[in-house]
């Protein structure tokens, strides 16, 4: 007999544990590790699903307590043991049940209907299409023959209905669509747009600096040294042409690539260019597929058709069996930290991964996070820098306005005065230009100018932010979308003063209009993206010339190559530097910097105007004048000073709950609990003589976070500092076993983040 340990899938149990099941004997061949399957549950023998964990031949307990496998569910991806391994390494590294953190690197199959309607299209003609018939009868394919006699007969049916009403499997269906027979209706969009256009194009004559690292990746990965590499390469230097040499080098020695990108660059003139030098051996993937498709594509990933995978964190998990490398591009980018428990940081995970497999890592950005560039510095990661543009354009030249001698000159305008004549300028030439404005909606609350009243959310500790709308103006909560109509007087003294401050992208789109009448203007915000292909959409028009301003949030600062831009204009640099957040500088670094390098991407009259009330900052000196070094030297010895990561380490628990009082009892216990740990481990310490203690670990708070209460949720947090990541790791899974064994934790919700990126 074989005995499965089983983990309880978490649709139906909060159980983090596994469970022991016999495998029956005409089970054996399917009941794979990592395979989804069937069993009866508990006393009342419920019957629930779940993977397995490991396979074993003898019991763990007692044999009569063992229940059988039911059965092994079919066309569910098996999970691979590598994955599995993942799994709990990011359970062990970020806190998180096993069960969530399976679910990241294992997609289930969704089983709710799907709401997108699909439709499947024969793709053959009349003649072709009969003649494939008579092949399939000629081999006996029941189920493809009644698929294709169903086309024959009406060309196009509907996805679901083949499924439900004629029997026809979804492994049939895609068979089809691999064969190029039938198309899929909505799942068509990224699957291939140049599938007819066979020829691939060749790659450009690289530049000596682009080739020398080509080189001397390709000379290391075919000497068999797999590492990390961190290509630091300014905006326009030519990264990408890179990653394309690198990737076709590794899929030559038959492996399989990863490229991440966030979402928002993800756009289709990107795809075209992997396309358009790939061709049929990628596979894109974004947040719009739905869960049915994101599986099909892994699918295809681990049947061997395709051998690259590209697209935003979840992309890290594509389940290829011979992956060679994989490239994190904007390695910078907070997108790459997960939200939701496991707040996993792709980087990491894929370090791991990539260990797990024999694969190499390459990281690129322009503006390099603090910490992939301290371990590029510290020998850990090798670092590649291209510092030119491509085609000799130049850097765009970089003007700082500071926005109190605006006011000295009794400028009003949220537009300096240098902004307005180089604006008059570019409308003059028939060149673009792009408006950026730090944050959606930012300040964009509504006061009582009497009484000082803010108009705040009811559910939410933050102040509701003024839209303008069709008809009538409302007021919108960003946490938890509450909305409510602006009030013409103040609720609380019944003046008539009440209004918004601060400026939104429409306040600015407004102000453009006002001020350049004859212009045309496109906004792109959270608010003009929402449908789908949303930013698509205003991106394209904007590249097709059918504005001459477009006015965003750091949306625009990404992805697209627009040619005739030739002036950014930054309204309010300084809007990150407030932020209560030990990563703000680097975060406004990281903007200036992206937005600066929007323009003359092709023109070398590309000019940039920085306005701010902080112009002496470092990380706008430093951004204005490209200088990634002289920021990084600064913003290190800052960190370092502080004990902030990459220097240190923060570990986050985040709690919340309905009730205040029992989650502020609950944090209160937590800190009891953390400062024990500590004092034990100290005074094992002590006795130990070899082992020196060199840092303490310190702990803050708790307090109340920042939105302390969100949709009637009350929210507490603690940080705890200390210089090792593995004291802290320690310290959280301790942590995690005392919250599940204190009944003051019941109705609390405890969430771990390691150096957090988006605080
Ligand atoms: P990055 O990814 O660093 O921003 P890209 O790879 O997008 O830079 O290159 C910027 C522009 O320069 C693109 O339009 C690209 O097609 C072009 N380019 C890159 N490398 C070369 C090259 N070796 N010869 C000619 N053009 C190039
Ligand atoms: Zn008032
Ligand atoms: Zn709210």
């Amino acid at each position: 007999m074989i005995y499965a340990d089983i983990i309880v899938d978490i649709s139906h149990e909060n159980l983090d544990k596994t469970y022991q099941y016999a495998v029956p004997k005409h089970l054996e061949e399917k009941a794979v590790v990592g395979s989804l399957v069937r069993f009866p549950f508990g006393k009342a023998n419920r019957i629930i699903k779940g993977y397995i964990i490991s396979l074993s031949q003898t019991p763990s307990i007692d044999v009569s307590y063992i229940k059988e496998i039911d059965e092994v569910v079919d066309n569910a991806l098996v999970m691979e043991s590598h994955l599995i391994r993942l799994a709990s390494w990011i359970r062990d590294n970020y806190g998180a049940t096993l069960n969530d953190a399976l679910k990241i690197v294992l997609p289930v199959k969704q089983t709710v209907k799907m709401v997108e309607k699909r439709t499947i299209r024969l793709l053959l003609g009349l003649d072709e299409a009969n003649a494939k018939l008579i092949e399939l009868q000629r081999k006996n394919y029941k189920a493809r023959i009644r698929l294709l006699e169903l086309l024959l007969e009406r060309n196009v049916v509907d996805y679901d209905t083949a499924i439900n009403k004629y029997g026809i499997t979804r492994p049939t269906i895609q068979t089809f669509v691999e064969h190029n027979i039938i198309e899929v209706e909505a799942t068509k969009v990224y699957r291939n747009p140049i599938k007819n256009q066979q020829q691939v194009e060749q790659a450009m004559v690289l530049t000596h600096k682009q080739q020398a690292i080509a080189d001397d990746f390709c000379n290391e990965y075919d000497e068999g040294i797999r590492k990390t590499y961190l290509l630091h390469g300014i905006t326009g230097s030519g990264k990408t042409e890179v990653y394309m040499e690198m990737i076709e080098h590794v899929l030559e020695q038959g492996k399989q690539v990863i490229l991440l990108i966030p979402e928002i660059a993800l756009t289709y003139q990107t795809v075209m260019r992997f396309y358009k030098r790939f061709g049929d051996r990628i596979s894109i993937m974004n947040s719009r597929l739905s869960k049915g498709e994101r599986f099909d594509q892994y699918m295809r990933a681990k049947q061997g058709d395709i051998d690259i995978m590209i697209g935003p964190r979840s992309a890290l998990f594509t389940p290829f069996e011979k992956l060679g490398l994989i490239i994190i591009d904007e390695e910078h980018e907070g997108s790459y930290k997960s939200e939701m428990p496991p707040k996993y940081h792709a980087r990491e995970v894929a370090i791991y991964r990539a260990s797990l497999l024999g694969a190499s890592v390459v990281l690129g950005s322009a503006t390099p996070s603090l910490e992939a560039y301290k371990r590029a510095k510290d020998g850990e990661y090798k670092l590649y820098e291209l510092n030119e543009r491509i085609s000799g354009a130049k850097l765009p030249c970089v003007y700082v306005v500071d926005l109190r001698e605006e006011l000295k000159k009794k400028n009003k305008s949220i537009f300096s005065e240098k902004l307005k004549e180089l604006i008059t300028d570019r409308l003059n030439n028939k060149e673009q230009i792009m408006l950026f404005l730090n944050r959606r909606g930012f300040a964009g609350f509504v006061s009582c100018r009497s009484c000082g009243h803010v108009m705040k959310c009811p559910h939410c500790d933050v102040s509701l932010t003024y839209h303008y709308g069709r008809d009538k103006n409302k007021l919108v909560c960003h946490y938890c979308g509450y909305e409510e109509e602006m009030p013409s007087k103040c609720p609380s003294c019944g003046s008539p003063y009440i209004a918004t401050f601060g400026t939104g992208t429409q306040k600015v789109e407004e102000m453009v209009k006002k001020e350049f009448p004859t212009a045309r203007v496109l906004r792109m915000d959270m608010d003009t993206t929402t449908g789908k292909e949303g930013h698509e959409k205003i991106l394209s028009a904007f590249a097709n010339r059918e504005a001459d301003i477009l006015v965003g949030t750091q949306m625009i600062v990404k992805g697209h190559d627009f040619g005739n831009v030739s002036l950014v204009g930054i309204l309010a640099a300084d809007l990150s530097l407030y932020a209560n957040d030990y990563r703000a500088a680097e975060k406004t670094f990281q903007l200036l910097t992206q937005a600066a390098g929007r323009a003359g991407r092709s023109k070398d009259n590309g000019e940039v105007v920085i306005q701010t009330y902080n112009p002496e900052h470092y990380s706008v000196t430093t951004a204005a004048n490209n200088d990634y070094e002289a920021f990084y030297n600064r913003e290190i010895a800052f960190r370092t000073m502080m004990k902030y990561p990459p220097v240190s380490n923060i570990l986050v628990a985040f709690l919340t709950s309905k009730n205040d009082e029992a989650v502020a009892k609950a944090a209160d216990l937590f800190k009891a609990a953390v400062l024990d740990y500590k004092i034990q481990l100290k005074s094992q310490m002590d006795t130990a003589e070899d082992i020196v203690e060199t840092e303490d670990l310190e702990i803050i708070g708790p307090v109340k976070a920042n939105v302390a209460k969100v949709n009637d949720i009350y929210r507490y947090v603690l940080y705890m500092k200390h210089m090792d990541y593995i004291y802290l790791k320690n310290l959280k899974n301790f942590m995690e076993g005392f919250i599940d064994y204190s009944t003051i934790f019941k109705g609390c919700n405890v969430q771990f983040d390691f150096n957090p990126m988006n605080s």
